[in-house]
């Protein structure tokens, strides 16, 4: 099987992990139409999918909140455990807004970043870029469903800058000499890399990409390259329901067997 036909099975589950909820949230929403479009509500089957998840994983808080929609609803959000966030481990381009909940799988993201980073270009980050986090909308193309984000819940990362190779540390090996300067790594320009000094940056992303993804554990939703409108960034959820959603060329099976939950 081919890298691109493996990956193609990996989109066919998401979008029933996409699918399945949009449906059973529309028949939640008529036993709770008096609450109001809201993003602080909750369903019986939110609460259903909230208690898996705990057994599975432990809690979290905003499993149980309902993202469903009907079509004479307009989006409001909650705004009330939104917290600005410019990170922990690794200072971010600028701040973002996110749900409470989110900022812990944030500054795991960071940490696993910074050993990521270390391994193969022998320092941490100097800053985090990013695409924003909080936005009040609906998943696009379905109004029916509140998008993550407009929980806090999702942030996209788009890449990092790094500060020149301190001298006192030793060059990783295979570390091109571009890349003992002061550089950038970002999903736009390297996710495929175009010339051979670029591939360690796109190993770099799709090692990255693949790791966020088998497991699930600090992140359970992810969409990249080449999903329509994720050209230049990572999404990266903790909605309720595991999918992963990407693709490069030489992926192997096995990963792309695995990446949905
Ligand atoms: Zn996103």
């Amino acid at each position: 099987m081919s890298s691109l036909s493996a990956r193609a099975v990996v989109v066919s589950f998401a979008a029933l992990c996409v699918v399945l909820p949009l449906t059973w949230g529309r028949a939640a929403l008529v036993a709770h139409a008096e609450d109001g479009p809201t993003t602080t509500r909750t369903s019986p089957m939110s609460q259903l999918v909230a208690a898996w998840n705990a057994l599975r994983a432990g809690d979290y808080e905003l499993d149980a909140r309902d993202r469903a929609l009907s079509s004479s609803d307009s989006v409001r959000c909650s705004q009330a455990d939104l917290v600005v966030y410019r990170g922990t481990h690794i200072r971010y381009q600028a701040a973002v807004q996110v749900h409470r909940a989110f900022v812990p799988r944030l500054a795991r993201f960071e940490e696993r970043l910074v050993e990521l980073a270390t391994a193969t270009y022998g320092r941490a980050p100097r800053r985090l870029l990013h695409r924003g986090a909080y936005v009040c909308r609906t998943v696009r193309d379905h109004s029916s469903r509140l998008s993550e984000h407009a929980l806090g819940n999702a942030f996209d990362f788009s890449g990092l800058e790094f500060s020149p190779l301190p001298r006192r540390v030793a060059v990783p090996a295979g570390l091109p000499r571009a890349s003992r300067r002061a550089f950038r790594v970002d999903v736009r320009n390297n996710w495929v890399a175009r010339r051979q000094s670029d591939q360690i940056h796109s190993r770099f992303l799709h090692a990255l990409a693949d790791e966020l993804a088998l497991g699930h554990e600090i992140f359970r939703g992810i969409v990249g390259p080449p999903t329509h409108r994720h050209s230049d960034h990572l999404h990266l959820d903790m909605g309720p329901w595991a999918f992963a959603w990407y693709a490069y060329e030489g992926a192997q099976s096995s990963a792309g067997a695995a990446v949905v939950d």
